[in-house]
């Protein structure tokens, strides 16, 4: 095994079933490889329906009596929680960079950004608010009260391994539910050691669960039960459509946030220096694996040469290597798969008259390592254009005026996050209103937190995680009316 960890009581390798750690019930075992390397780093348990079943009993017992604790005896433990993330932030950070292979800085970065979403929603817990609704009939009284939603499921992916299960876990503890999670089969072992952080920070039994697996069986396992009142799933669009189709039969409440397709478009007045510093970030954080990465970069005629030039000499600087060594900023594509997705984008981009201005090749430093790259001359009609790279290459395509910016960013199945650079002030206005999407960044790349709401529109999925809105994902409105007569 590969991975050193200060507290090796972090290093699970079990499911995490009503508070305790035991193996899969068929005893079956899925090796975790480093994406950097290729070694094994750890065999988890690979969990099936029958263990699934158990664990939902487990939750349906710890939600009934964790929905009466109040919001702040909730708070407490969230905010327990949070601080002994950040008290193994290195020790996580290990786990990151071993199972998904993004530098080490940026996997410090992640768990930061996960402990945030804990005590956020450790604060939401005390505001989970009602309203008082003034009647129609002087003899009635009118309230809403919020509850939770009951046992809930999450399904994660591979690229923030400890992001996107802190995201629905802390509000889902907040509001009173419990989860159940299932963790991607490439990086449990994050999903695992947060699970122990968990059950340390006084997370009762059964209230939050870890169940490593096959998405197609688990996936199956969790919608079929009527006990799961919601699911929470981040991932693809396609494996998004298969979870809405399988809850349907039981109604669940669904969260989905699904593929992007961003649009990254730099207006001829935009700040140069300050679109190429945010399109690197955009760009080629995580080697270019977010849902909210620039995709499209639509580059307006009069700017268009230079801020080729100028991103391109900037990516040249980007250093290729393994997460471990701490000057790689661009670390390995998760898998052969992703790899040759990349490969296969750029080639048919090349066949149809782009121009390679740096990169457009594997890189040396191990087998799924892609250099950086930037494309010229790229046109709508290439598949760059409409699926998602979900790698470290930045294609530009020209446009000449705002309306067609806005035709051509707009013109996609998708509607996560969208970026513009323009320093015209009615223009900043027009631009956002007019982008079909969840999110926009306007002069800035980087729009993800905690106190803001996450998630897409379109086919990019629905509901928003994070900020107050996060809360009601997990929450359901009852209304009581009230004859005082
Ligand atoms: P990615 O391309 O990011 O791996 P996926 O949507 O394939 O995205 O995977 C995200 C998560 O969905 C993983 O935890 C994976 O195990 C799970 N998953 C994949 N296929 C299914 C499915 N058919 N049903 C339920 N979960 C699935």
């Amino acid at each position: 095994m590969t991975v050193h960890l200060t507290n090796t009581s972090l290093f699970r390798k079990d499911a995490l079933i009503d508070g305790a750690w035991c193996p899969a019930s068929t005893g079956a075992r899925r090796p975790v490889h480093n994406p950097a390397t290729g070694a094994l780093v750890a065999e988890v348990a690979e969990c099936g329906p029958d263990d699934a079943t158990r664990a939902i009993t487990a939750a349906v017992r710890a939600q009934a009596e964790w929905r009466n604790r109040t919001g702040a005896q909730r708070q407490v433990v969230l905010t327990r929680w949070h601080e002994l993330v950040m008290d193994s932030l290195d020790d996580l950070a290990t786990l990151i960079v071993a199972e998904q292979g993004k530098p080490r800085a940026e996997a410090a970065g992640e768990i930061r950004y996960a402990a945030s979403f804990l005590l956020w929603f450790a604060g939401e817990a005390m505001r989970a608010y009602g309203d008082v609704i003034p009647p129609t009939n002087p003899a009635t009284r009118l309230s809403v009260i919020r509850q939770p939603v009951g046992v809930c499921a999450a399904i994660t992916p591979w690229n923030f391994p400890a992001a996107m299960i802190t995201r629905k876990t802390g509000p889902a503890l907040a509001a009173g539910c419990a989860i159940i999670v299932k963790p991607s089969e490439q990086t449990p072992l994050t999903a695992l050691a947060l699970g122990e952080l968990a059950r340390q920070a006084g997370v009762p039994a059964g209230l939050l669960q870890v169940l490593p697996g096959d998405g197609i069986e688990l996936g199956k396992a969790l919608c079929a039960s009527p006990d799961i009142r919601k699911l929470s799933f981040t991932g693809s669009t396609q494996v998004g459509r298969i979870l809405m189709a399988q809850s349907a039969p039981t109604l669940k409440r669904l969260s989905l946030e699904l593929g992007g397709n961003a649009p990254f478009i730099v207006f001829d007045d935009a700040h140069v220096d300050q679109a190429v510093r945010s399109a690197i970030a955009s760009k080629y954080r995580n080697a270019g694996q977010t849902c909210v990465c620039a995709n499209r970069f639509l580059v307006q005629d009069g700017i268009y040469d230079t801020f080729a030039t100028r991103l391109a000499q900037a990516v040249e600087q980007l250093r290729v290597g393994p997460g471990s060594d701490p000057d790689s900023v661009i670390g390995p594509l998760i898998s052969t798969h992703a790899l040759e997705k990349v490969e296969a984008h750029v080639r048919d981009a090349v066949d149809h008259g782009a121009t390679v201005m740096c990169g457009g090749a594997r890189d040396p430093a191990g087998a799924l390592f892609y250099r950086p790259t930037v494309l010229r001359d790229t046109t709508p009609a290439m598949r760059i254009a409409r699926e998602e790279t979900f790698g470290p290459v930045a294609p530009l395509f020209r446009f000449h005026t705002e309306a067609e910016a806005i035709a051509m960013a707009n013109d996609t199945e998708y509607g996560l996050a969208a970026y513009f650079f323009t320093r015209d002030h009615a223009r900043a206005h027009r631009v956002a209103e007019a982008l079909e999407y969840g999110m926009v960044g306007h002069n800035t790349g980087l729009i993800s937190n905690e106190v803001a709401p996450f998630g897409g529109i379109k086919q990019s999925g629905m509901g928003r995680e994070g900020s107050r809105y996060g809360m009601d994902e997990y929450m359901e409105m009852k209304y009581i009316c009230t004859d005082i007569t």
